[in-house]
């Protein structure tokens, strides 16, 4: 067995994660399930937003499955997952964003890999008033974390099977910050000669993703820019509640869906679980238990194919907890 911290965050985070222990339960995944709080929750509980209970457990189970926590926009506190992924060097953010079968979407054949490099940039948080009317954000690359996050790109790519890496970035503007990422990724990838490799520039990106996404099979960019495109990409195959996430260090992994805490819908039982336990397969994957993660996967898209079982946001007739036991009923 192997521990695993579970943190099921705030929002519709605590609804949707006890549904997915629910199926890995079912499946008997191998964990033993250890969980601590971190976000708006803790804060509240134990008077601290990311407890050294629950930084004490990630590095011990080195695994760890958690829900969305809300971060105050334009002040208060620093996002929760921000400070997770620079604690534990979480510097692959690796989000898989694919049609599904029986989810009404957009475009029916996207599949494709956003890998979202997870430390630096503007994310950083290197920000100041420099006077009252003036504030001034710095966005620093690093050819480390510009040469880690290529290579897992291509690693993940070559593993796959993907044969195309679009590097996405701005460096007709930003010639130096995002000259560099650009540069040092092209230096990787001519390590891997059986992969195509092309630049775009962002914006470019976001239109060529709405008109044509088959042509992306991985992207790999900066960490602002894989923030906007997931959400984009996520619009394409029928929204939030279908795109899962993992943030990956060499030596953690914490595995989180793209959306957000969704205060909107949060305590009515309509979020859809959907993004988070294609998180816990990803996660299952991970720690090598493919086939039960290829069983959910298959219960999974059987579930979502009846619209009397999924979720409102897809259109269906079911709730968090009774799109769930529709999932257990076809494992
Ligand atoms: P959001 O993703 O929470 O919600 C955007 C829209 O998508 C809402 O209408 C919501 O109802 C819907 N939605 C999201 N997930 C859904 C699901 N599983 N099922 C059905 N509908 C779903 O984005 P937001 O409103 O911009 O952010 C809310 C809070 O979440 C903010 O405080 C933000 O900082 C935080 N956030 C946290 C994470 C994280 O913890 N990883 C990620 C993104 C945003």
């Amino acid at each position: 067995m192997m521990k695993l911290t579970v943190i099921p965050g705030d929002g519709i985070g605590p609804e949707i994660m006890a549904q997915v222990v629910r199926v890995l339960k079912h499946v008997h995944a191998p964990f033993e399930y250890e969980e601590h709080q971190a976000g708006e929750v803790a804060l509240n509980s134990l008077g601290e937003l990311l407890p050294q209970t629950t930084i004490d457990s990630i590095n011990k189970t080195k695994l760890a499955i958690k829900g969305p926590t809300t971060t105050p926009v334009g002040g208060g506190h620093k996002s929760i997952n921000v400070t997770m992924r620079q604690k534990f060097d979480l510097y692959a953010n690796v989000r898989p964003v694919r049609s599904l079968p029986g989810v009404q979407c957009v475009c029916s054949d996207v599949d494709l890999t956003i890998v979202r490099e997870n430390t630096e940039d503007l994310y950083a948080g290197i920000e100041r008033m420099v006077d009252e009317d003036t504030a001034e954000s710095i966005k620093r690359i690093t050819r480390k974390g510009s040469e880690r996050i290529a290579r897992y790109a291509y690693d993940l790519a070559q593993k796959t099977g993907k044969p195309r890496m679009a590097i996405v970035h701005k460096a007709n503007i930003m010639k130096l910050s995002d000259g560099l990422f650009l540069k040092v990724a092209q230096e990787v990838g001519w390590q891997y000669p059986e992969i195509t490799t092309k630049d775009v520039i962002v914006d470019n990106a976001c239109m060529q993703l709405v008109t044509k996404p088959q042509q992306f099979d991985v992207i790999v960019t900066e960490n602002l820019y894989g923030d906007i495109l997931s959400d984009l990409c996520a619009g394409l195959v029928g929204g939030l509640g279908v795109v899962p996430g993992a943030n990956i260090g060499a030596n953690h992994a914490i595995f989180e869906a793209v959306h957000g805490s969704a205060p909107d819908i949060a305590g009515q039982n309509k979020a859809n679980p959907t993004a988070l336990l294609q998180s816990a397969v990803m996660m299952l994957q991970h720690v090598g238990e493919n086939a039960k993660a290829d069983a959910i996967m298959k219960a999974l898209i059987a579930a979502l194919s009846d619209v009397n079982a999924r979720t409102g946001d897809l259109g269906g007739k079911g709730t968090t907890v009774s799109f769930t036991d529709a999932i257990i009923q076809r494992l």
